[in-house]
């Protein structure tokens, strides 16, 4: 299968791009606008084995250009905007890049494969579009969309789109909602990079308002093998919630992080640098999804327990400190105290 990996240079796309490089029977290009987000290093172990093509998915001829390069069977879209905090401080990047950036692809996509009733068009977004949860219940495929931020508005705006184009073209279109990732090439401006590389440093371990917040994580591996579950044996004009069962509350990830720290790099009693700031603007207090379907019909199981992949999590930044130095030089994540981490 020939794929189109929008975003492929990010924290997931490159973990896709790892994964299908090294599978048989795929032929990957990857495109990506190498935001202030995306890191040539990230792809670097399969460079050989995929093709890059630098463009911005919110240019029309750069993607009918793309198409006709790749000629793809199938694109996993995950070019976006990603953080949150920078989507209250300049809401109008998300909008063109994850509201216009999908729509101008899906167009491309129609106009070069709309024909192929093949063809597969998987949107990936997140869980925020539903919005926030009480002390239980879960998110559900058919809970209410119901954004928050202008981040999960503009993921919204997208999973609509995607929708939309498979119920007025055909275009075969899937859509996943997955929780917050974590594992190896995440930029340290979120939660669990940032914490560990401040900790290694001895910075202040920034979390927003008491730490109560509650997120649904997965390691990003799992996540990429579900995503490949879903574009192949995923029922087309479907939603898939995709899920560990692993609800953590923000302040006990960062007091386990610290204790890892502690453990491979010499006990120091990390805890200690644990700073808390003022809340996020709108956060949203809980986070968990119900992956039954995902489960059931397409029978994916994620690998990592939220323990081991964390552990291998911290040893992989510890181990490869020529991926991040380079960003921490630029100032990516340097304990931004006011306006911190979470996810
Ligand atoms: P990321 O910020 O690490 O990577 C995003 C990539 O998209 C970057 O390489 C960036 O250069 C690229 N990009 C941004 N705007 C672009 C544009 N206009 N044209 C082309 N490329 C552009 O993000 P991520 O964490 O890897 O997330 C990937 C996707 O998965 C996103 O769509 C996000 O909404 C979704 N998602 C992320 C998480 C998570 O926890 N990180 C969870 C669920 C869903």
């Amino acid at each position: 299968m020939k794929v189109l990996v929008t975003g492929g240079a990010g924290f997931i796309g490159s973990a896709v791009c790892r994964l299908l490089a090294n599978a048989p029977g795929w032929t990957v290009t990857a495109v990506d606008a190498l935001t202030y987000a995306g890191n040539l290093a990230s792809l670097a172990p399969v460079m050989d084995r995929i093709a890059f093509i630098q463009a911005d998915v919110a240019d029309p001829a750069a993607m009918a250009d793309a198409f006709a390069q790749a000629r793809p069977d199938a694109v996993m879209h995950l070019a976006a905007e990603t953080h949150v905090d920078r989507s209250i401080d300049g809401p109008l990047d998300f909008v063109r890049s994850n509201i216009t950036g999908t729509a101008v692809l899906l167009e491309a996509a129609r106009k070069a494969c709309g024909g192929n009733p093949d063809f597969r068009f998987l949107q990936v977004s997140t869980d925020e579009v539903y919005g926030s949860l009480g002390e239980d219940g879960l998110f559900r495929e058919d809970s209410p969309i119901d954004p928050r931020s202008p981040y999960s508005a503009s993921k919204a705006a997208g999973d609509h789109l995607a929708r939309a184009w498979n119920h007025t073209y055909g275009l075969p279109t899937l859509v996943s909602n997955c929780g917050n990732n974590y594992g190896p090439c995440q930029l340290p401006e979120k939660l669990i990079p940032l914490t560990i590389l401040n900790a290694l440093e001895g910075l202040p371990l920034p979390v927003y308002g008491d730490g109560g917040n509650v997120r649904d994580w997965l390691h990003v591996e799992d996540h990429a093998r579900a995503l490949v579950a879903i574009l192949t044996r995923g029922r087309v004009g479907e939603t898939y919630n995709v899920g560990a069962r692993s609800e953590r509350t923000n302040i006990d990830i960062v007091r386990q992080v610290c204790d890892l720290v502690d453990r491979f790099a010499g006990q120091q009693n990390r805890r200690e640098l644990i700073t808390f700031v003022a809340d996020r603007p709108g956060h949203d207090r809980r986070y968990a999804i119900d992956p039954t379907k995902l489960e059931t019909e397409l029978a994916w199981r994620p690998v990592e327990s939220f323990e081991t992949g964390l552990e291998k999590t911290v040893r992989w930044y510890l181990d490869n400190p020529a991926w991040w130095e380079p960003l921490r030089a630029q100032g990516h994540g340097r304990a931004r105290l006011g306006l911190a981490a979470a996810g």
